[in-house]
């Protein structure tokens, strides 16, 4: 018998693996932070000893969510300035409240209140485009979430940099500093094609290439956005950034709404990743993206929540149920992204995007061991037929029970357990004194 640090045991283990299995009475065999076995039950009890083990009946584990694409210190805007179109909100509100609250402790603050709210909602990684990447990382550690962070550059200067050239310097050395770490990465943020000029964006394609790492960049938020590129020079936005050569299997590309068939197409063939945010898009009417049409021409989607201020939460379970729901009135095809493949998109293929999916996004050995009990034993999820139908189509965020990070406990009972939940309301509404005043 071969003793692990952890065995959990539970009615149903959804690995999100390639032949899509749900595995019954099944148990997850974790060592060292990472998975050693999916089997039966009954089998690990003969095959391994545990340090701690765990039997949660009625409950169905799942890989731990991966929201790829957000801005987590913008939590503490959230609910400032609602039902209004992106460039109003972003002229109007966003940008002013930025240039007055945005510092050093206003992103840490802000980060960890928003880590509270993902890691109690079984996010374990999240991507996050802000400033102060420094002071996000001094926030992130201690929380055991995992993160990518790309950094904000854009033309005009910001109370983190003063242009172009002092962001890529400052993020850079942060670039490389985390290039190998397990538990932050950080990449290129152009912020998008309206506010980020040529000159900058081939440095970032150089400096991304030269040191092996993505780059994440807002693209086709709105119709308008194409429209006023179109107007300006004549080109499409997509199409400016396949001359430019940013387009590829680096790229992660931001809402992308508006697409016609040739900017789909570009993305088949270029293998750029599409970072899909449904709910923020529909509140700021940004638009649609084709979901099912950009599947089924072999791109690979993945799902993010946006900041807190445009959605107005953090809930990779509601941005999933949305993501499967929205595919299907856009497509006007009730089978676009089934609830299997609406857990991958949450899942997987955030991994694959990031380019991380050799260890993270699933629950398959040797990968490391994220991972969430999401609770289906209650009235709310009854019958249940199919588990994965649930988690998607009627599953709460207050459902998920526990969470994993790489083997080690970081939500027990819907506690936090590297976080103080009391501080963070406490600082968070300092913050709203603050800014209200
Ligand atoms: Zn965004």
């Amino acid at each position: 018998m071969q003793t692990v640090d952890l065995i959990v045991h539970a009615s149903w283990i959804i690995p999100v693996n390639q032949a899509r299995d749900v595995l019954a009475d099944h148990a997850l065999v974790v060592d060292q932070g990472k998975v050693v076995a999916t089997l039966p039950s009954k089998e690990a009890n003969l095959a391994y000893q545990a340090k701690e083990e765990l039997d949660l009946a009625g409950r169905a584990l799942i890989p731990g969510l991966i929201n790829t694409h957000g801005h987590a210190a913008m939590t503490l805007f959230r609910g400032m300035a609602d039902d209004l179109p992106l460039m109003t909100w972003l002229n109007d509100h966003i940008w002013p409240a930025e240039g007055k609250w945005v510092s050093s402790e206003f992103v840490h603050d802000g980060t960890q209140i928003a880590i509270a709210e993902m890691l109690r909602s079984g996010t374990t990684t999240y991507s996050d485009n802000y400033f102060f990447p420094e002071d996000a990382i001094r926030a992130i550690l201690p929380t055991k979430m995992r993160a990518q962070l790309n950094f904000a550059v854009l033309d005009f200067p910001n109370n983190w940099a003063s242009g172009p050239d002092d962001a890529l310097a400052k993020g850079t050395e942060l670039v490389k500093s985390y290039r190998e770490h397990d538990q932050v990465r950080v990449i290129y943020g152009p912020h998008a094609p309206y506010t980020v000029s040529d000159e900058p964006l081939l440095k970032i394609k150089a400096l991304a290439e030269e040191h092996g790492v993505g780059i994440q960049m807002h693209v086709h938020e709105t119709q308008g956005e194409v429209d006023d590129a179109v107007k300006a020079n004549g080109e499409r936005p997509v199409a400016r950034l396949h001359r430019l050569g940013l387009l590829g299997p680096h790229f992660q590309a931001v809402h992308m709404t508006a697409l016609n068939d040739d900017d789909i197409r570009m993305c088949a063939e270029t293998g750029t990743h599409i970072i899909h945010n449904p709910e923020s898009n529909l509140k700021l009417a940004s638009g649609f993206c084709p979901v099912d049409a950009l599947q089924k021409s072999g791109v690979n989607v993945a799902l993010g929540t946006d900041g807190a201020a445009s959605n107005n939460d953090l809930d990779m379970l509601g941005e999933m149920r949305t993501a499967a729901q929205l595919a299907k009135a856009v497509a006007m095809n009730a089978e676009a992204l089934p609830a299997y493949e609406a857990l991958a998109v949450a899942t997987i293929n955030g991994a694959k995007a990031m380019n991380r999916h050799h260890e993270l996004g699933s629950l398959e050995a040797g990968k490391l061991a994220d991972f969430a009990a999401i609770d289906l034993s209650d009235i709310e999820s009854a019958p249940i037929y199919d588990p994965v139908s649930h988690i998607v189509y009627a599953t709460s965020r207050q459902q998920v029970e526990h969470v994993w990070i790489g083997g080690e406990q970081v939500v027990k009972h819907r506690e936090l357990l590297t976080i103080d939940r009391q501080e963070m309301i406490a600082k968070a509404s300092t913050w709203r004194s603050k800014i209200k005043e």
